[in-house]
C-alpha cells in the first residue's frame, strides 16, 4: 500500500468517513458513481471494484463486460453537502481490465495517455476552463420554455441576487474540496452564470469539471432550483461555452512565453495554436457533442464559428489573451469552441494532440484575423481563408470519420462508439418534427 493510500485509509478514521463513492466517466461525459463501505477500500486500492462494463454507455461489448474501477487515492476529497459527521466521500477512479491492463474504453485513461505522449517530448499540459451554465426557477417541465432565475446580464450586480448566493455557496463547495475558483460573475443571457476554475494540469481540470457540474446540480436542488449546462436552452440566449485557457510548460518555464515575441507567444505556441485550427473541424464532434451544441455557433452570443484565431478578438475561434503581457507564466491560448456539455477528458485530450501535431509538424500559424470575422461576407472570408466550423453535428461526423488523429487519440474503441453514437443521435432528431415546421406550416398549407 503506497503513501496516498494510506493517508486516505486515516483520513477515512479522522473525518468519520461511512460511504466512499467511486466515481468514472462514461465515453458521453456522465458521471458514473458505485459506493462502497470503507472497510473495502483496501481491497479497492489492491483489486478494484468489479462491475458489469456493459452496462456503462460506451464501455464494453456483453462479451467482455467485467471491468474494475481502480481508485485514484490523489483525488480523495469529503463531500462538503453531505453531512459531515457519518461523512461521504469521492475517489476518482481508472477503469482497467480483469487482467489489470486499462480500459480502451475509459475516457480518463484517453486523457492519461494522450498526456503521455506530450510528455514524452518535455510537456505538461494545463488548462483553465470557464464554465458556464444557466439557472431556472424549475426543473424541466415537458415542452415548456425554462424560467431563468433572474434578468440580469453580463458583470451585473444585483443586491441579493439569486446568481450571486448561488455562486457563493458553489464556490465554497468546490473550495472545501480543493478546486480553486478564479473568477465568477453573471453571464450575459437572464439566469446565466459563469465560474472560472484556477488552471491546473489537464487531468486534475477534467477530473473538476466532472466535480463542477456535480457541485452546480447539488446546489441548485438544495436551492429549489434547476442548473444546466445544455450548449444552448433558448433561441434568443447566448448559449453555454466552456471556453479553454491553454499552456504547455517544460518544466518550470511556460513554453508559449517568448520575451519579445509577437504577443509574447513563441515558436511551440504559434505552432500549438496552429494544429488546433489545422484540425478543429475534426475535433468538433467531440468539443461540440450534441445536436444542440452547433445552435451555439450559427454567429452571434460570442461563440465562435469559424476557424481563425486573432487576440482580443472575441468573433475568433483561438483568442490570445492580452491581460498580462509581462508575466511570461500566463502566456496562454483560449480556445472558445468547447462547451459546457462535453466530456472533458475528451476534449482536452484531442485539443492537446491536435496542438501536439501542430508543434510536432511545425505547422505553420495562418494570419491573425483583425476584424470581426461574423460581419464579413462570405466572400471576404473566403478571400481572408477563414473557414467555417462544422455547422451542424451531421457535418462533425462526418469530417470525425476521416480523422486520423481523432482515431488515434480516442483509441478504435471510443471512436467507432462515439461516432455511432452520435449518428444515431443525428438520425433522431431529423426525424422530428418540430414544433417550427408546425408553426409556419399549419397555418398555410
Ligand atoms: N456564452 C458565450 C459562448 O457560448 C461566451 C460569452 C463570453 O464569455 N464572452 O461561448
Ligand atoms: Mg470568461
Ligand atoms: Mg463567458
Ligand atoms: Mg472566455
Amino acid at each position: 500500500m503506497g503513501k496516498q493510500e494510506d493517508f486516505v485509509l486515516r483520513a477515512l478514521e479522522e473525518r468519520d468517513v461511512r460511504f466512499v463513492r467511486l466515481w468514472f466517466t462514461d465515453v458521453l461525459g456522465f458521471l458514473k458513481s458505485v459506493a462502497v463501505a470503507p472497510a473495502e477500500l483496501e481491497a479497492a486500492f489492491a483489486e478494484g471494484i468489479g462491475f458489469d462494463g456493459s452496462a456503462i454507455e460506451g464501455f464494453a461489448r456483453v462479451s467482455e463486460s467485467d471491468m474494475l474501477a481502480l481508485p485514484d487515492p490523489s483525488t480523495f476529497q469529503v463531500l462538503p453537502w453531505r453531512d459531515q459527521s457519518r461523512a461521504t466521500a469521492r475517489m476518482f477512479c481508472d477503469i482497467v481490465m480483469p487482467d489489470g491492463s486499462p480500459s480502451y474504453a475509459d475516457p480518463r485513461h484517453v486523457l492519461k495517455r494522450t498526456l503521455s505522449k506530450a510528455a514524452e517530448k518535455g510537456f505538461t499540459f494545463y488548462t483553465h476552463p470557464e464554465i458556464e451554465f444557466y439557472l431556472f426557477k424549475d426543473s424541466p417541465q415537458d415542452g415548456a420554455a425554462p424560467v431563468p432565475v433572474d434578468s440580469s446580464g453580463y458583470f451585473d450586480h444585483t443586491a441579493q441576487s439569486m446568481g450571486a448566493d448561488f455562486r457563493r455557496e458553489a464556490i465554497n463547495y468546490l473550495e472545501a474540496m480543493g478546486i480553486s475558483v478564479e473568477f465568477s460573475h453573471h453571464e450575459g443571457g437572464p439566469g446565466q452564470q459563469e465560474i472560472d476554475l484556477r488552471y491546473a494540469d489537464a487531468l486534475s481540470t477534467a477530473d473538476n469539471v466532472m466535480t463542477f457540474r456535480t457541485v452546480i446540480r447539488e446546489v441548485a436542488l438544495s436551492q429549489d432550483i434547476w442548473a444546466t449546462f445544455m450548449p444552448k436552452p433558448f433561441t434568443e440566449h447566448p448559449g453555454s461555452g466552456m471556453h479553454t485557457h491553454v499552456s504547455l510548460f517544460e518544466g518550470d518555464a511556460n513554453a508559449f512565453y517568448e520575451p519579445g515575441a509577437e504577443y509574447q507567444l513563441s515558436k511551440t505556441g504559434r505552432q500549438f495554436i496552429a494544429g488546433v485550427l489545422h484540425h478543429a473541424s475534426e475535433l468538433s464532434v467531440v468539443t461540440n457533442q450534441w445536436v444542440n451544441s452547433y445552435k451555439r455557433m450559427l454567429g452571434g452570443g460570442e461563440a465562435p464559428s469559424y476557424i481563425c484565431w486573432g487576440h482580443n478578438n472575441r468573433s475568433a475561434m483561438v483568442r490570445v489573451p492580452m491581460y498580462k503581457p509581462l508575466k511570461g507564466q500566463s502566456t496562454r491560448i483560449e480556445v472558445r469552441t468547447i462547451d459546457s456539455a462535453c466530456n472533458p477528458y475528451l476534449a482536452f485530450a484531442v485539443m492537446l494532440a491536435a496542438g501536439m501535431k501542430g508543434v510536432e509538424e511545425g505547422y505553420e500559424l495562418p494570419r491573425e484575423a483583425e476584424d470581426d470575422v461574423w460581419s464579413l461576407t462570405d466572400r471576404e472570408r473566403k478571400n481572408l481563408g477563414i473557414d467555417p466550423l462544422p455547422e451542424t453535428l451531421d457535418e462533425a461526423i462526418e469530417v470525425a470519420e476521416d480523422s486520423e488523429l481523432l482515431a488515434e487519440t480516442l483509441g478504435e474503441h471510443v471512436f467507432d462508439f462515439f461516432l455511432r453514437n452520435k449518428r444515431q443521435e443525428w438520425a433522431d432528431y431529423r426525424g422530428q418534427v418540430s414544433a417550427f415546421e408546425r408553426d409556419r406550416m399549419l397555418p398555410v398549407l
